[in-house]
């Protein structure tokens, strides 16, 4: 089966009770047993749910792998993940992770003796220094938020199975359909599945994927154990979503790389960071390992100063300031003063996240007025 037929067919027959084409919405907490411990596979919805079950063997599909593994958030499924170490284990990520990420990391996981080393990857061989007999996590996620730096996930790989390392790759920005990281190697594809998944920014949501039975048990085991789950209707949405993903993310990359050009042309606008312009210091990599770019980018003002970038978003129509991305609808955002408000500034300048950054997650709207809108915001 090829990816846009997978969206709509794969790991998806027809509910077996009525034949609904949809799974229907199981809204349920339990399951009558005929005697104890004697049921039709599921006990307790905490642990199964068959409209979960549908969208686990859906993103499964899309995405190359064996198994899905859904979530209450993306926050959620990367907690899952790890919980997959031990005190005096190490991580490495990448210093221009979501905000969130880096927040579960330092503010809670440290506290549990988990170590990580947060570390640029723009250079992907560079990381090997920090590699030590304790890393047992390698935490990417390419491109990256909100600098849309691209990471060789290649290499990525070849790091970690040289050292036994696990390889998670938050797929959240690229999508299965631009990039499929579990083909090349990595070990765990994790998603936000609140932004593109889902696509309609109605739900909030988190997925795993992987391809290894006994690596899918522990982490079904921690779904269980913890008990961070998605519910039956989330879980409904986000099936419906991924039906059009592939039509969807072709069309915010079409979209983006006009916007992209047009904002790369205009006085008032100091850099853009897209990957699909060719001056993009990563442009080659993306190309070689995405299938187009994707609907998400980053830009400044000339004028360089917060008042010149809360201006624009102030003024931006179409684009509506707000958290979140990948939804149909364009939306802005500030990320120094949202999303990564919880990196400490210096951190954040570090990577790039300077007061006048501004961050677009282009819709599927009609490029034009979309355009209109950025033309009259920057005026
Ligand atoms: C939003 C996001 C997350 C967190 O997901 P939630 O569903 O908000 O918990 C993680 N990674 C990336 C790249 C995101 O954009």
């Amino acid at each position: 089966m090829k990816f846009n037929t997978k969206t709509i067919h794969g790991g998806q027959a027809p509910d077996p009770a009525y034949g609904s084409v949809m799974p229907p919405i199981y809204q349920t907490s339990t399951y009558a047993q005929s005697s104890p411990g004697k049921h039709k596979g599921f006990e307790y919805s905490r642990t199964h749910n068959p409209t979960r079950h549908a969208l686990e063997e859906a993103l499964a599909s899309i995405e190359n792998g064996a198994h899905g593994i859904t979530f209450g958030s993306g926050l959620a499924a990367i907690d899952a993940v790890i919980k997959l170490l031990n005190p005096g284990d190490e991580v490495i990520a990448s210093n221009d992770l979501y905000g969130g990420s880096y927040r579960l990391f330092t503010k809670i996981y440290e506290r549990f003796g988990v170590k990580f080393h947060f570390v640029s990857m723009r250079d992907a061989s560079s990381i090997e220094q920090y590699v030590n007999s304790n890393t047992k996590l390698i935490w990417i996620e390419t491109p990256t938020n909100p600098m849309l730096n691209i990471i060789d996930i290649k290499v990525m790989v070849s790091i970690a199975k040289k050292h036994s390392i696990l390889l998670a790759v938050d797929n959240t920005f690229a999508t299965p359909y631009l990039q499929q990281p579990l083909d090349m190697g990595a070990d765990i594809v994790m998603h936000s599945a609140t932004k593109y998944l889902g696509g309609h920014s109605d739900v909030v949501m988190g997925a795993l994927v992987v391809k290894d039975k006994a690596l899918a048990d522990q982490l079904y085991f921690i779904q269980n154990a913890s008990g961070a789950v998605a519910g039956p209707q989330d879980c409904f949405l986000v099936l419906r979503g991924i039906k059009t993903l592939h039509v969807r993310v072709q069309r915010h990359c079409e979209n983006a790389l006009i916007i992209a050009n047009y904002l790369a042309s205009h006085p008032k606008v100091g850099r853009v960071y897209y990957p699909g312009l060719t001056n993009h210091p990563n442009h080659k990599i993306a190309q070689q390992q995405m299938s187009d770019f994707g609907g998400m980018m980053s830009f400044t003002t000339s004028a360089g100063t917060l008042e010149s970038a809360v201006e624009v978003v102030e003024r931006l129509k179409f684009f509506t300031l707000a958290e979140s991305l990948g939804g149909v609808e364009s939306l802005s955002g500030h990320p120094a003063s949202m999303t990564h408000a919880s990196i400490p500034r210096e951190e954040r300048e570090k990577s790039g996240v300077t007061d006048s950054l501004i961050r677009l997650s282009v819709g599927i709207e009609d490029v034009e007025d979309l355009l209109a809108d950025l033309k009259q915001a920057l005026g």
